[in-house]
């Protein structure tokens, strides 16, 4: 487990992550999803939520 990072280049700005997210974690910033490395619990929610496959989970 480890945070997930969003591909700026892939983001659409749906902000359907921000809905999902159930630590409120994600805000918008420039229309791109920024997730708050304090807030995140790590649940892997956004990661399956995104329908543009911009929130990836590494590691
Ligand atoms: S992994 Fe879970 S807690 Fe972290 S930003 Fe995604 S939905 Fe929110
Ligand atoms: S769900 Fe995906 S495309 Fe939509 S705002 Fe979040 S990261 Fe961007």
């Amino acid at each position: 487990m480890a945070i997930p990072k969003v591909n700026k280049d892939e983001c659409t700005g749906c902000e359907e992550c921000v809905e999902e997210c159930p630590a409120d974690a994600i805000s918008m910033a420039n229309e791109v999803a920024v997730i708050s490395q304090d807030d995140c619990t790590e649940c892997s929610a956004c990661v399956d939520t995104c329908p543009a496959e911009a929130i990836i989970e590494e590691g």
